[in-house]
């Protein structure tokens, strides 16, 4: 933040109301304004006006407080009148009452600025506790201070960018990019391809990508750039304006765009530090406070809403208006179904289906994922035991736990009993968590996963690879099925990056001794590619989509 100091309050040129027009004029196009010697906190001292800096304006006093100010604008105005000059005075046209500021207020030069901005003014008087004016401060001087010659829009890459871009081949082994990175502290590398002599830009890689690699692949030794780096690449021309960048940056979420010449070559890199060096700050602040403003009140509006949403999903409970579908999982070796995820729905009344991923977060932030969570375990129960009870032979459901529940000190030990209340067998229901419980509660996650293991009750890790859950936390965990997120199957044979993240998750499950279950598997290639790389059973809408439980129990009929 930017402090008042001397520099920036001018002493004013003051008149009465009572000056005739002619004299007020007289006096603006001669008197200059002079910097007042002021120190931060302590009250300038106001001096007479001396040749310094032009002012224009003048402000109106009477009876030691401002009563008006004169701007060039309000002579401007007068210009397109016809009012007799000589028998006008100062206070016929001056603008009041005034914007101004106490000078016990003006602690940063931001609090002028914006005030200038809202009420479209170029002064701003600076008062005393009495009303009387100490000073003036004009948007001029503000922007002279703060240096602000230019926005991004007048202003182009080439004038910023890095020219010296450290690149590398697609083939290069990944560690050697990673040792070049923190050896010169890079943040990242561009992939080129040589084109007859000419390097042409084929993607990118950041630091971030690397650590995402470290957290999950067995072997980064194996990996080539080609496998880890982004694609596709958006790339800049040297003469885009920065404003491009910014709305790049913020629309593609990246930190460094590529920059290329005519014929597609590379010249130089663009990084979010390279824009924030020419960023206004005036307007960011400006844009900062209004964001805060709308965040405290965004804040005020979902706390409100929290708590409304809160009683609905607590009658939702109440009246029974939720009901369980059912995922089927394909054994691809086999052709058959060996299990289903068990996926929640929202009937309500006033809002028809209502998605999980909206009103779970709810739940958890409510505290009634615990009693929802108990419903969704008995409904489960009792349909397994409807199942058999029919003569069908159940298959194994796995059910969604929220990390939440594990606040539940004794959640282990309420599942146990939920089940046996129903008798259940225990090998018909797979547990479902994400890696962030794992990270978040990692002792009393493993107390609780080690009872229900004893138990016989399989786990699953859900979402796996979006987290940063490392091969070091699956050893310490007993885990036995991994689940491969939607994020990595999606155009699976397409996306190198994707491949290699899924291939290596299939890899380590099988070092590990874990079940791989791939979700989200939606065409025919994505089932080709997992199968052909070790993994054979998959979830998704190419098998089917979440079905309510009659259509679930004909699919198992018909086998
Ligand atoms: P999830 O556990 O990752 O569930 C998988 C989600 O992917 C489900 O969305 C499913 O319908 C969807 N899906 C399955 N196959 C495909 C596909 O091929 N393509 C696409 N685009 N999507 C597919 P859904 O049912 O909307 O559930 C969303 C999330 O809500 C779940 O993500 C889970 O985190 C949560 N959730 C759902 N049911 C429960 C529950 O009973 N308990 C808890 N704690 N959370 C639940
Ligand atoms: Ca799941
Ligand atoms: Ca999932």
């Amino acid at each position: 933040m930017v402090d008042v100091n001397q520099s920036i309050i001018f002493s004013p040129c003051i008149v009465s109301p009572a000056t005739p027009l002619a004299e007020a004029i007289m006096l603006m196009t001669q008197a200059k304004g002079n910097h007042c010697p002021v120190m931060l906190y302590e009250e300038p001292e106001v001096v007479s006006p001396v040749k310094s800096q032009p002012t224009s304006c003048i402000l109106v006093v009477e009876n030691e407080s401002l009563v008006g100010i004169l701007t060039e604008r309000d002579l401007v105005k007068l210009a397109v009148k016809t009012t007799a000059f000589e028998k006008t005075t100062v206070r016929d046209v001056m603008t009041s009452p005034v914007v101004t500021l106490f000078y016990g207020e003006f602690s940063d030069l931001f609090i002028a600025y914006n005030l200038m901005r809202r009420h479209r003014i170029r002064h701003l008087p600076i008062l005393n506790d009495r009303g009387y004016p100490l000073g003036l401060v004009t948007l001029s001087s503000l922007r002279q201070t703060l240096n602000l010659g230019y926005f991004l829009r007048f202003r182009q890459v080439n004038e910023i960018m890095t020219h010296h871009v450290v690149w590398a081949f697609p083939n290069t082994p990944i560690v050697e990019l990673a040792q070049i990175m923190s050896v010169h502290g890079i943040s990242c590398i561009v992939l080129v391809e040589d084109r007859g002599g000419i390097l042409i830009p084929v993607g990118i890689i950041t630091e971030r990508d690397i650590v995402q690699f470290q957290a999950i692949a067995l072997d980064l030794q194996k990996l080539t750039a080609e496998q880890v780096m982004s694609t596709p690449l958006f790339c800049l021309k040297p003469e885009d304006t920065l404003a491009t960048v910014h709305q790049k940056m913020e629309e593609l979420r990246i930190r460094r765009l590529v920059v290329t010449g005519k014929q597609g070559e590379l010249l130089g890199l663009v990084t979010e530090s390279n824009l924030s060096q020419v960023l206004d700050p005036i307007e960011i602040y400006g844009i900062l406070e209004i964001l805060q403003h709308r965040v405290t009140q965004l804040e005020a509006e979902k706390a409100y809403l929290l708590q409304k949403q809160g009683i609905e999903l607590h009658e939702a409970i109440e009246k029974n208006q939720f009901e369980l579908y059912y995922q089927p999982q394909l054994n691809l070796t086999t052709q058959k179904i060996i299990g289903a995820e068990a996926l929640i729905r929202w009937h309500s009344p006033e809002r028809g289906l209502v998605s999980p991923a909206e009103f779970i977060p709810l739940a958890e932030n409510t505290g009634l994922i615990i009693p929802l969570g108990q419903w969704i375990l008995e409904s489960v129960c009792q349909q397994i035991i409807a199942w058999e009870k029919s003569g069908l032979n159940p298959v194994q459901i796995s059910v969604n736990v929220s990390s939440k529940q594990f606040h539940q000190a004794n959640l282990a030990e309420e599942i146990l009993a939920t089940l046996k209340k129903y008798q259940v067998k225990h090998q018909w229901i797979k547990l479902e968590l994400t890696e962030s419980l794992l990270v978040q509660n990692i002792d009393i996650a493993l107390e609780q996963f080690n009872i229900l293991k004893a138990a016989g009750i399989k786990i699953a890790i859900d979402d796996f690879g979006t987290g940063y859950a490392s091969l070091g936390y699956l050893q310490h965990f007993p885990f036995d099925t991994l689940k491969i997120d939607r994020c990595f199957v999606q155009n699976i044979h397409q996306n190198a990056k994707s491949a290699a993240i899924a291939t290596a998750i299939i890899r380590m499950a099988q070092q590990l001794n874990f079940e791989v279950i791939a979700e989200g598997v939606e065409t025919a290639a994505e089932r080709d590619f997992l199968y052909q790389h070790g993994c054979e059973l998959i979830q998704g809408y190419l098998i089917s989509r979440p079905l309510p439980v009659t259509e679930f129990t004909n699919l198992l009929i018909s086998g």
